[in-house]
This record gives structure tokens, C-alpha cells and sequence, in this order.
């Protein structure tokens, strides 16, 4: 009798089947290959047929060459930190693919010289705030604010408020940032009130730049006060304000979030945000400011290392031109409409439909309330969601996993619903 483990066919020859040949194109010899040797090693092990090779591969091979799992959010939670934040729209993400080959970033077609890079991005960014004389992009809001109190202040001191030495989140402290750049930190003030006096004491020629920080993640309530910047402009030192969320301009629907637009009429020379909360564009920072104190900024060697990718260039730009962005129809998701598709999503699980509360998320807008409604279901469904394909993440919420359908594309209803039914199966 031979041995069944001879018959299992050798990799090259498994390789040569023409499913594999193309996935390799797709994934990379690697990952189909690994494929190939788990499949004969299970074959070895009695687990598989023999001739069952091919197709097990095959079934085994990963769906995409990164690792990267696409989720449906229906946590409610609109810019979900641990999710990435805001989603593109379907014409940022078109201008990402489109720019990912070569592209004219820094070129001028026309002449054939070099171009400012960048300058589509950087004139949609000035169309949208048209107080801003002058716009930077760099990696992301935390590297924005870097650039600037490096820039404006490094050896000297950024005086800032005690009550806006703030903890973004995940451990990440703006104090630390800034002690990182070799500016001193000059506090003034107390945790729940700073005045104007405050830092007219502390201004002088040690200072680089009085700093403003949106505190996005908490709110002070009570005996407090701070400094709008309209008055911190009045100081003889360059205002650096950080609004944190990328508000563009005053939003009716956020009254407590300040915005870039209001900031620079206030007196600011420079005002820093991130592209991926509000703005609802990819990961950046974006720095808005007058002439001068921008033309800083991009001049200080640390611009180049912090500088975005064209894809990114390309993905803002047509944040900024395209469309109303995924984050800004999730915010504005009309609540009846939220209880039709759980009412029918209910219907098809068996779930409940239950009343809501969505959140901005990624440190904004906190205490904020986006009143909607949810599909309740037992816990359990909680994690059999997300070890699905699709992968669905829900809001484990007094021992029931809701799922809110505000941050789920409405075309994907159908997609989610099968997703619940094969759990329940
Ligand atoms: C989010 C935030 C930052 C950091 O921005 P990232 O884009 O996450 O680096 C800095 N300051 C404020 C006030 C923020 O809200």
C-alpha cells in the first residue's frame, strides 16, 4: 500500500494552478505560497484529500494583501478613534487612487518644471477658510502643533493655560509634545480659571508663542474662565490656537466647537486642526495663518519630515471640493430615517429596536448627543459580529449588543443584516 502522504502533490506543481497563479499577482508569492504549504500539511496529516490541495489553498487565501479588516461601524460612534477615524468619501477615496501612481504633485505639466507641491490641496484649503493668508499640510494635527511651537518657540517658552494641558488620548500629552520640541512650558493660571492678566504677566521677551488648546475631550463645568483668542491676540507674542477637531467654519449642529475660520478673525497668527475628525478628510494636520507666520513654519527644516504623502494631497483636496463627506451625513443622520432601517433590520434578526444616543467621537463634542436608534440583540452577538465576514462592531451596552446604523452606508443594510442572520444560524 502507498503511503497517501506521497500522493500529495508538490508545491510547484500546486502553484502552477491557474486560480493560485493569478491570486499571486494579486496578494504576492508569499501569501499564496504559505497557503499551498498549510494545505499539503494538512493533506500530510490525514485532515485533507490528496487532490484536495489546490482548492483548499485556494479557499484559503487571505481576501486582500493587507491585513487591514474593513468593519462596519455601528457603534454609533461617528469618528471612532480605534476604526480610524473619519471615513473617506467615494471622491476622496477616487483622488487617492488616482494620485497613487505617478502623478503631477510637483510638477508642472505645462512647462515642465517643478511645482509647488501640493497647491490644489493647498488652494481648496484657502477657498474653504478665506480668513487664512496662507496654509501648510503635515502629517497630523499633533505634528501641526509640533511644527508650530518648534518654529515659533524652540529655546524660548509657549505659554499656555493649566487648564488646557490636555491628554489627547492613548496616553498622548500635549505638554510632554510640547517639551518634546525644546520650548519651555510657561503655565499660567489654575485648572478652572486663567484670566488675561494671567498671561500678560507671563509674556516677555522668553516668549516664542502663547498657545490656545481646544480641551476637545472634557468639559469644565462651574466656577471657570478661560481666554478667548480674540483677546490673547492683543498680547505681543505670535497666537498659536489649536482647535483640535478641523471645523472649518462655526457648525450650528457643534455650538461648543470652535472652528479655524473664527479663530484667525479673532487675531490668530496660526491655527492648527487635523484633517480626519470634522474636516472628515484622511489623516493630516492642517496649519491655516497668516503670511509671515506660516512662511515660518514651512521654512523650519522639521516641515520636510513632517510632511503628507500625495495621496493624502489628493484626498484632501477632494474632501475639501467633493461632496458632503461620510462624517458629515453621519452627524446629520435623521433620526426617522435611522428608525426605518432599524426597524427593518430588526424584522429581519429578530432584534429590538431601541432608542440610541450616537457620539462625534475621536475626542470631540463630548457630553454631545446624536439622538437615533439602535437594534438591540443578545450580548453574545457582540463578538460573533466581529469574527464575521464582514466584520461588524456593535456597542456592548447593558449586557445587549446595539447596533447603530448611523455610521453604516445605507447600501450596506442589506449586507449587515446578512451578517446578523449568520450569527443567529
Ligand atoms: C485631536 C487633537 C489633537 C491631535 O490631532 P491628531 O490629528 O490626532 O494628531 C491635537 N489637539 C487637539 C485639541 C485635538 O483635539
Amino acid at each position: 500500500m502507498t503511503d497517501p502522504r506521497r500522493l500529495v502533490p508538490r508545491t510547484d506543481a500546486v502553484l502552477a494552478d491557474p486560480r493560485l497563479v493569478q491570486a499571486r499577482a494579486r496578494l504576492g508569492a508569499a501569501a499564496v505560497k504559505q497557503a499551498v504549504v498549510d494545505a499539503q500539511a494538512r493533506a500530510r496529516a490525514g485532515e485533507l484529500a490528496p487532490h484536495a490541495v489546490a482548492d483548499a489553498a485556494v479557499a484559503a487565501l487571505p481576501l486582500r494583501a493587507t491585513t487591514l479588516r474593513p468593519v462596519l461601524n455601528a457603534t454609533g460612534v461617528v469618528l471612532h478613534t480605534n476604526l480610524g477615524r473619519a471615513p473617506l468619501s467615494a471622491a476622496a477615496v477616487e483622488a487617492m487612487a488616482t494620485a497613487a501612481g505617478f502623478v503631477d504633485v510637483e510638477y508642472d505639466v505645462a512647462t515642465g518644471a517643478r511645482a509647488r507641491r501640493g497647491r490644489g490641496a493647498l488652494e481648496a484649503l484657502l477657498g474653504a477658510v478665506p480668513d487664512a493668508e496662507d496654509a501648510l499640510v503635515v502629517g497630523n494635527g499633533a505634528a501641526a502643533l509640533v511644527l508650530a511651537t518648534t518654529a515659533l518657540a524652540a529655546g524660548r517658552e509657549v505659554v499656555v493655560s493649566r487648564g488646557e494641558m490636555v491628554e489627547i488620548g492613548d496616553g498622548f500629552r500635549l505638554p510632554d509634545l510640547i517639551a518634546s520640541t525644546g520650548a519651555r512650558l510657561r503655565e499660567v493660571g489654575t485648572t478652572n480659571r486663567t484670566h488675561l492678566r494671567d498671561y500678560a504677566d507671563a509674556v516677555g521677551p522668553q516668549t516664542g508663542c502663547v498657545l490656545k488648546v481646544h480641551p476637545s475631550n472634557f468639559r469644565v463645568e462651574g466656577f471657570t474662565s478661560a481666554v478667548e483668542p480674540a483677546e490673547l491676540a492683543t498680547l505681543d507674542a505670535p497666537l498659536v490656537v489649536d482647535v483640535g477637531s478641523g471645523l472649518l467654519a462655526p457648525d450650528p449642529l457643534l455650538p461648543d466647537e470652535p472652528d479655524v475660520a473664527t479663530a484667525l478673525r479673532a487675531g490668530a497668527d496660526v491655527v492648527t486642526c487635523s484633517g480626519d475628525k470634522l474636516l472628515g478628510g484622511p489623516q493630516a494636520g492642517l496649519v491655516l495663518g497668516r503670511a509671515d507666520a506660516v512662511a515660518r513654519l514651512r521654512r523650519h527644516p522639521l516641515a520636510r519630515a513632517l510632511r503628507v504623502d500625495k495621496t493624502t494631497l489628493a484626498a484632501l483636496e477632494a474632501t475639501l471640493r467633493g461632496p458632503g463627506t461620510p462624517t458629515w451625513q453621519a452627524l446629520r443622520a435623521d433620526p426617522e430615517r435611522l428608525r426605518a432601517r432599524a426597524a427593518l433590520l430588526a424584522e429581519l434578526t429578530g432584534g429590538v429596536v431601541v432608542p440610541s444616543d450616537g457620539a462625534v467621537g475621536g475626542g470631540g463634542a463630548p457630553g454631545l448627543a446624536l439622538p437615533g436608534w439602535a437594534v438591540a440583540l443578545p450580548a453574545a452577538y457582540a463578538a460573533l459580529l466581529r469574527a464575521g465576514d464582514p466584520c461588524v462592531v456593535g456597542r456592548v451596552e447593558r449586557d445587549r449588543c446595539l447596533l447603530d446604523l448611523r455610521c453604516v452606508p445605507e447600501q450596506d443594510d442589506a449586507v449587515l443584516a446578512r451578517a446578523v442572520q449568520a450569527c443567529g444560524s
